[in-house]
């Protein structure tokens, strides 16, 4: 087998260090380049003595610093992703995503080095197409709260379109939809991280609405053998593959699964406002993804929130 030297941009996150882990056990070489604005050391701290494993503190809007002597792949994941970390640093998620992926573009353009984009759900906005495939457009708030995240995606893909009919660079992108799993930081506000934690403290949970908004959840492990499939099959370039698990389930059973799996069923409900721009409905369509990856998502919701459970408590 040929060993890949990759970069993962956003590899001290939590979908990115999950990413590192499963490159490196295949017997790749990884080189985590992250600023940490939102990741965190502790979640690659574990591959520090990996000889295969280099991390780089660095902002990737600017050159990358290193000079390699080959760079196979860079996954392009680093950008904050909660809508609390997104809102919070709203402008570095704006250029993250636009001069980030220019700069590592250009670099791929360069040294024909394999792209991949990890946009995001978020283009489709609230969606009014349901469920949602990879050829609709959208249905998004440019002038508000979520603009910065969901705009700069859909800029960030614009420029991998450029750069794939300009340039002929190898890039694809992946619309990523919600994920979950170890390592989803406790304190950006996300309902998986917020119940589960919540729960376990004996807190009442945080309901926004009246709950009937759906998500479709994805097993992190699930997520990371369809980035990988995406990057690594034949015919995938200039290709957008929609990743998520399709399972829907409105955000109320949700929490109603997340009381039950702890074990917490005196938990009371703290209902919330919804927040602005907050979408409906959200359901991948993969079947783009299962025809031409080959992919599909295996670790049911229970299983994978049982997993994320035991992860937390060992914390708390
Ligand atoms: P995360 O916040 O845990 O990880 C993002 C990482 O990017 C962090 O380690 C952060 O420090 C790093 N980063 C941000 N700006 C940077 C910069 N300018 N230079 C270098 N590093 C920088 O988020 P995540 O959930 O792991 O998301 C990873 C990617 O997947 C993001 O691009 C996100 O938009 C996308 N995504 C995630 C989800 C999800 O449910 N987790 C859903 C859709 C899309
Ligand atoms: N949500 C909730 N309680 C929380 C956090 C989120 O009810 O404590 C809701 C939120 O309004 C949204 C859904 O759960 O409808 C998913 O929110 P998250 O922030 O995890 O992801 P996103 O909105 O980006 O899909």
């Amino acid at each position: 087998m040929k060993r890949i030297h990759s970069i993962v941009t956003g590899g001290a996150g939590f979908v990115g260090s999950h990413l590192c882990d499963f490159l490196l056990a295949q017997g790749h070489k990884v080189t985590c380049v992250d600023n940490l604005i939102t990741g965190k050391k502790e979640n690659i701290e574990h591959l520090r003595a990996n000889r295969n494993f280099k991390f780089k503190k660095h902002n990737v809007i600017k050159p990358l610093p290193i000079r390699f002597a080959q760079v196979d792949y860079i996954f392009h994941l680093a950008s904050p992703a909660s809508p609390i970390g997104y809102m919070q640093h709203s402008i570095e998620t704006i250029l993250v995503n636009s001069m980030g992926s220019l700069q590592l573009l250009e670099y791929c353009r360069k040294r024909k080095t394999k792209f991949l984009f990890a946009s995001t759900s978020e283009v489709y906005g609230s969606p009014q197409v349901h469920p949602q495939p990879e050829t609709y457009w959208g249905h998004v708030n440019s002038f508000g709260p979520r603009s910065c995240y969901d705009e700069s995606k859909r800029l960030g893909e614009a420029l991998v379109y450029e750069h794939i009919h300009k340039f002929k660079v190898d890039a694809r992108i992946i619309r990523i939809f919600n994920t979950y799993g170890p390592r989803l930081n406790e304190n950006d506000g996300r309902v998986v991280s917020n119940l589960i934690t919540q729960c376990l403290r004996g807190k009442p949970i945080t309901l926004y609405g009246d709950g009937s908004q759906t998500r479709s959840f994805c097993y992190v492990s699930d997520l990371v053998a369809g980035i990988w499939a995406a990057i690594s099959r034949e015919n995938t370039m200039g290709e957008i593959f929609n990743l998520g698990n399709p399972q829907e389930t409105t955000i109320r059973d949700f929490s109603k699964l997340v009381i039950e799996l702890c074990g917490s069923v005196d938990s009371k409900i703290n209902n919330k406002p919804l927040p602005v721009d907050d979408p409906v409905r959200r359901k991948p369509d993969i079947s783009k993804a299962k025809r031409v990856l080959g992919w599909e998502p295996r670790i049911p919701l229970k299983e994978g929130l049982r997993q994320t459970i035991d992860w937390y408590r060992d914390r708390i």
